[in-house]
């Protein structure tokens, strides 16, 4: 019976179980109770809503389920009076004069946003203090922003304090970028040209970001709790100092477009590049670094900070149904739950959507079925401190998950937008979401459009092919200590808004105290179809990892991808100075080619293999399983020990983006002005050899040689 067991492939009834039983109604009121209270990492709604998501598990008939509690570093604002976090514009000589104070809180626009929990803009992990000084508008902020102030306009930004845009690369990186430069603060804040198009509503009339509203976040540029890198946040852990974590060390602070407004209309000097330019009303976009009064009197910024780190308890939710002829093979389905405010997009529509699919599960379950593998279901605990909650898991879980892990499928923020799927993945696992996406019928079909999948490949054109695009996982959330720390397998999905109409890094209203179920109930998602679409998706990719016979992942789209990074990079300006220095990427070319070669042959062999054969199965699943594992070198990238994947790692100047040959792509940065070039380029040299082997021996993986 074992054997016939071992050897019987998923039920395909199942799927249709899934789709059938998924239910709108049951997503909508998970979202409306978890949204009704903020819910930040840390507080005592952390550990209400952990245990609520335990007891419903349970309820669920989840196996097993528990609140796994790590005491780790955050970050909060002051509660005292007169220690409120602000922006001010003084008069230079008589500071006691206020020009302008920022707000210490967003506008109370709806009832529904109204609650004392609620935590004022900040951004986490501000170093504490005062500055002042003359200011300099930055654009976004970026590397190639400060090289254009400093190298093209011959700016000085040493002492002074930077103004800059959120949007196109992660916060922690512009603060990084301004420390770099020697400035003394950094102002954050949403242009309305990436948050609220001219003529378009504003809640609560509509989804675009009203000029009172602020974006929160965090400005660790690490994916871990700052205090133990490397190992699990236990009760017993070794925790090093706060001032040797890799925190910043400015202050920062985020304000509105209505603050940011009165700064940058006193602003002075040239007039930016049009691309520089925002789109608030009445404001000429200047660099400065003067700033004066309406009366022409000088005037400098102000940034006070009172925030604080401090040791505090989040909870990750870990809940499993255990597979019943692989129990030690694990699918893991997870989206974090800690939200800045009431988080009904970032994550909570998210978390209202795995609560939907434990509960069909279950149900599955009682009604006999049980999977192959066994499937864990996560929500994280501080993800937006940097990804904490699944890293300290991840830490902690090390030695059985890269024996025994499969793959992990992230859902963050499933309603960024309703126009279509949008989604990241490791290449071996593209086919499993289009094969998926094309068995989920469309939130709302008409004519050709009838699954997910039609929707989907009509509508997202990015790709330049027939099929829509899966692009590279950076980082931003929780499958990164999964991908790029262990080496597994991941997704991560969402659906996106219609870039072709807006050009936005991020939907308006994220990570703002608008982010209300009355929000996504009036304007995203009134009958909640796109949640339960996404939900049979999730579900239907983890029963596909779980419960099919050969794990459905497909090496040869790896092999593509690399070779289609490394033609890109051959070609390249990069390429083009490794050909001038005389250098040779013959052998890197050849290890891509081999490695290539040996996912098609392997492709054959999973083909062919004998399915009555438990230990073949067994076999060439490990191989499929293993195959990411290769791409970890034990000692880490350049400067970033914990974070090893050398295919593919969160950009060191976009901890968002994905870098494709991260340590090469980094050796070769900005390498003409280098001051040591000699050293640059035996860096650039050591990358290529330390990649070209990590591809030889991914490839020896999927033969039996040794
Ligand atoms: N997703 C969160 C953000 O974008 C956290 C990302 C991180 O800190 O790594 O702010
Ligand atoms: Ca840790
Ligand atoms: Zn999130
Ligand atoms: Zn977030």
């Amino acid at each position: 019976d074992a054997v016939k067991a071992a050897l019987s492939d998923a039920d395909p009834t199942v799927a249709d179980r899934i789709i059938d039983e998924m239910s709108s109604e049951e997503i909508g009121k998970n979202l409306r109770y978890l949204t009704s209270i903020p819910h930040l990492a840390g507080t005592p709604a952390d550990k209400e809503q952990a245990d609520y998501i335990v007891q419903t598990w349970l309820e669920q008939g989840i196996e097993h389920a528990e609140a796994v509690p790590y005491n780790v570093l955050l970050s909060y604002p002051s509660d005292e009076e007169g220690k409120e976090n602000k922006v001010q514009i003084l008069e230079a000589n008589t500071p006691d004069n206020i020009i302008h104070e920022s707000a210490l809180k967003e506008k109370v626009l709806d009832p529904t946003q109204d609650h004392p929990d609620v935590v004022p803009p900040f951004n986490a992990y501000s170093a504490q203090g005062e500055e002042q000084g003359d200011v300099v508008y930055a654009n976004y902020a970026r590397v190639e922003d400060f090289f254009y102030l400093e190298r093209d306009r011959n700016m000085v930004l040493n002492g002074t304090i930077i103004i800059a845009r959120y949007g196109k690369i992660f916060r922690g990186d512009k603060v990084s970028n301004a420390m770099a430069v020697g400035a003394k603060g950094i102002i954050l804040y949403s242009d309305p040209k990436d948050v609220a198009p001219a003529g378009q509503p504003r809640y609560p009339d509509g989804i675009y970001l009203p000029e009172t509203g602020v974006q929160r976040g965090s400005t660790f540029k690490d994916a871990m709790d700052p205090l133990t890198p490397g190992y699990p946040a236990t009760a017993f852990a070794y925790r090093i100092d706060d001032n040797e974590a890799a925190l910043p060390k400015i202050p920062v602070h985020p304000i509105s477009y209505a603050d940011a407004k009165e700064i940058l209309r006193r602003m002075q000097g040239v007039e930016v590049l049009p691309e520089w330019k925002g789109a608030l009303d009445g404001v000429t976009y200047r660099y400065g670094p003067t700033i004066r009064d309406d009366d022409n009197t000088i005037a400098k910024v102000k940034i006070i900070v009172h925030s604080r780190n401090e040791r505090r308890t989040t909870y990750n939710t870990i809940g499993l149904i255990r597979g019943k002829v692989e129990p030690d093979r694990y699918v893991i389905l997870g989206n974090h739950r800690d939200a800045w405010g009431f988080g009904a997009i970032d994550p909570t529509s998210g978390t209202a959507t795995l609560l939907e699919v434990t509960r069909v599960f279950g149900k599955l379950l009682k009604d006999g079925w049980r999977p192959r593998r066994t499937i864990v279901f996560c929500t994280w605990g501080a993800e937006e401190y940097g990804l904490i909650g699944s890293n300290e898991w991840v830490e902690e879980n090390m030695k059985n998950l890269v024996s025994r892990g499969v793959a992990y499928v992230n859902v963050d923020s499933p309603l960024m937008g309703v126009h279509r799927l949008s989604a990241g993945a490791t290449p071996n696992l593209k086919q499993i979401i289009y094969a998926a996406a094309k068995t989920i019928p469309d939130a709302y079909p008409e004519g050709s459009r009838k699954t997910m999948y039609d929707t989907w490949t009509m509508r997202d054109k990015s790709a330049g092919t027939d099929e829509p695009s899966v692009s590279d996982l950076g980082s931003g959330s929780d499958y990164a200590s999964f991908l790029h720390r262990m080496g597994m397998s991941a997704i991560d999905m969402r659906y996106h808004w219609d870039d072709t109409q807006y050009d936005f890094s991020i939907y308006p209203m994220y990570h703002s105290v608008y982010e209300t179920y009355h929000l996504v109930e009036t304007y995203y998602d009134p009958e909640f179809k796109y949640l339960q679409a996404m939900a049979r998706l999730w579900a239907e990719i983890g029963r596909r990892l779980a419960d099919l016979l050969i794990i459905p992942m497909d090496a040869r789209d790896y092999g593509s991808r690399i070779k289609t990074m490394f033609e890109h990079f051959k070609d390249s300006e990069s390429g083009q100075k490794i050909r001038n220095r005389g250098l040779s990427m013959d052998r890197f070319e050849d290890a891509v080619d081999t490695f290539n070669e040996a996912t098609q042959s392997f492709h054959n062999e999973v083909t062919d293999v004998n399915k009555q054969d438990p230990m073949e199965i067994r076999r060439i699943n490990d191989k499929l399983m293993m195959l990411e594992r290769g791409f970890i070198d034990p000692l880490g990238l350049p400067g970033r020990v914990l974070t090893r994947h050398v295919i593919f790692a969160p950009s060191s100047k976009d901890m968002y983006a994905s870098a494709g040959f991260p340590g090469l792509v980094d050796a070769m940065f900005d390498i003409d002005n280098s001051s040591d070039p000699t050293k640059q380029w035996r860096e650039v040299e050591r990358e290529i050899a330390v990649i070209t082997h990590h591809l030889y021996s991914a490839a020896t993986t999927l033969t039996d040689e040794i």
